[in-house]
């Protein structure tokens, strides 16, 4: 049901773990060590992204790394620990297109239940057009509703965030969406 790869070593001792039910009660099964014990809770991830916007113009930056390389995608990436969602978005912003913005409001919650994940992208405005993206990233490009590449889109939420984020924009005002990736 979950594609991350399960957990093999306990990270206290280093001995190989076993997958079972703890005996505390809990309903589901861990990767519990035999020799010390310790339980290894797995829990979502958060990757978290901006919808960077100049004037009718969206942000897309051409992933220069697997998965997906060569396809188009918003800029996003997993949140570190120590950081807020916010902070996390921005980081990822300038670390993938190098662009300068001002970042804006909750826009998106995606629940992908599949792979353990929950992305949050937020509204940037760019204040320039000039970019200098990462090594993450071939190249960071603006395009209009018109120009977006959709079939070339790396990632169902990034699809999806720019449908709402052009949909909201034709009718004038823009809501913030959660929505379930199944
Ligand atoms: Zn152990």
């Amino acid at each position: 049901m979950l594609t991350r790869s399960p957990i093999k070593y306990c990270k206290n001792c280093g001995t190989a773990v076993v997958y079972r039910v703890p005996d505390d009660g809990d309903t589901r099964e861990r990767a519990v060590c035999p020799a010390c014990q310790t339980i290894h809770y797995e829990n979502p991830l958060n990757v978290v992204g901006t919808v960077p916007v100049l004037g009718d113009r969206v942000l897309l930056c051409k992933r220069n790394i697997e998965p997906r390389w060569g396809k188009w995608t918003l800029p996003a990436g997993f949140m570190e620990l120590g950081e807020t969602t916010a902070e996390g978005a921005a980081r990822e912003t300038d670390e993938e297109a190098g662009a300068q913005y001002e970042i804006g409001e909750l826009f998106t919650v995606m629940n992908v239940p599949r792979v353990g994940q929950v992305h949050l992208f937020y509204h940037a405005r760019l204040l320039s057009d000039v970019f200098a993206p990462g090594h993450e990233t071939l190249e960071a490009r603006l395009f209009t509703e018109d120009e977006i590449p959709w079939d070339e889109i790396a990632f169902r939420t990034v699809r999806e965030t720019l449908e709402h984020f052009f949909a909201d924009r034709r009718r004038g005002h823009f809501g913030v969406h959660a929505v379930n990736i199944l």
